[in-house]
């Protein structure tokens, strides 16, 4: 998906500072919000750590073990996931993982259990072998003779089996560096945060992930500017909604509006139907859609049009919608969107949930036009 080795986005500012500094810490872990390329950061910072030809202490991204860090093939380079089991290590599944990496950088946890156990719901976890194998990897000497590298994506799923890292980090072998890729430092054992330097990462600018986004797919500037609207700097939000357009997801939002303002049971339930097949991703990608297109409505009176995050065919519907509802109304099914969310990621039935909303939406504009 991602078209060259996302080597056109560039590496946070702080660790370049880091990198450009004297003294480069041998456990580094990443923190930050969701979807904000924690991973992608960690990739980079490891090319340039193995780069044999750094420029102002970034990679070149032309050297040979530039090359084989972009495609995850680097000797020198460990990586660590969660995988499903007790005695399962990382390498077992390392060509899996580095292929939906190189597919996007910016994949979630999620994502990555589902493509190992289909739609089970098992949890990961980073057990006692693969912690094993970090330290029989870390105390290798460099296939290239420089440095060494483990990346530890996810270390809150170490659990207790963390302790066993402490002295490795505390004291590692010559030319050896730890990142760490954590989304939750609340989970993660303290043992292991307090012996890092932690760089916390910050999202990126609207123009930046405008730019990531064209750049990288077949998308016009007119549905990326939307996206990035809506996904907040959540690039993984971003991208899942790119997959499914919006235009369609405003054409289904119109048809969804419309059916229960006419209020008729026949044609909610067809258009509920035909909802209620799209894919786990597709209808939050909808419904993301749908409380962005809320959130608009509520402050389309207060605001200039041009600050107003949408384009100009659904400002224009957007302005009828609000005159139906008034803004207590909104809230409510503002609200209601994100409790759905809620549901259906714990795999809630989508046709009824989208029934009910379209029930509750029919007796909103009942009284707001008996009021009227
Ligand atoms: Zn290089």
């Amino acid at each position: 998906m991602i078209n060259n080795s996302f080597n056109n986005i560039s590496i946070d500012n702080k660790i370049q500072k880091v990198l450009s500094s004297d003294r480069i810490p041998h456990a580094i872990l990443l923190s930050g919000a969701k979807g904000i390329g924690k991973l992608l950061n960690a990739l980079k910072l490891s090319k340039a750590l193995v780069c044999k030809n750094l420029k102002n202490g970034l990679a070149c991204n032309a050297c040979s073990s530039c090359q084989k860090a972009d495609k995850l093939i680097h000797p020198d380079i460990h990586y660590t996931f969660p995988t499903i089991g007790s005695k399962v290590m990382s390498d077992t599944f390392i060509k899996e993982w580095r292929s939906m990496i190189l597919e996007n950088p910016f994949s979630t946890l999620k994502d990555w259990l589902q493509k190992l156990d289909g739609e089970k719901n098992k949890q990961g976890n980073i057990p006692k072998a693969e912690c094993i194998n970090i330290i029989k990897k870390i105390n290798l000497r460099a296939f290239e003779g420089g440095n060494k590298v483990s990346i530890i994506w996810l270390p809150e799923l170490l659990g207790g089996e963390g302790n066993r890292l402490l002295k490795l980090i505390e004291e590692p072998p010559e030319n050896s560096y730890f990142i760490f890729v954590c989304s939750d430092t609340d989970k993660l054992l303290g043992t292991i945060l307090s012996r890092c330097q932690i760089i916390n990462l910050t999202k990126f600018s609207d123009e930046k992930a405008e730019a990531i986004l064209t750049e990288n797919f077949k998308a016009s500037a007119k549905e990326v500017k939307t996206i990035v609207a809506v996904s907040d700097g959540n690039m993984h939000h971003a991208i899942n909604m790119l997959q499914s357009s919006v235009d369609e997801n405003f054409n289904n939002l119109t048809r969804f509006l419309r059916a229960s303002y006419a209020g008729k049971q026949f044609d909610i339930f067809e258009l509920c139907d035909e909802l209620g097949v799209l894919s786990k991703s597709e209808i939050k990608s909808f419904l993301d859609y749908f409380g962005h297109f809320i959130r608009e409505c509520l402050r389309i009176d207060y605001i200039p049009e041009e600050m107003i995050k949408l384009q100009a065919q659904e400002i224009a519907f957007a302005k009828k919608f609000a005159t139906f509802l008034d803004p207590d109304a909104i809230s409510m099914l503002s609200e209601r969107i994100s409790e759905n969310f809620y549901y259906i990621e714990r795999n809630a039935n989508i046709k009824l949930l989208l029934i009910t909303l379209s029930i509750e939406l029919n007796r909103s504009f009942k009284k707001n036009m008996a009021v009227a």
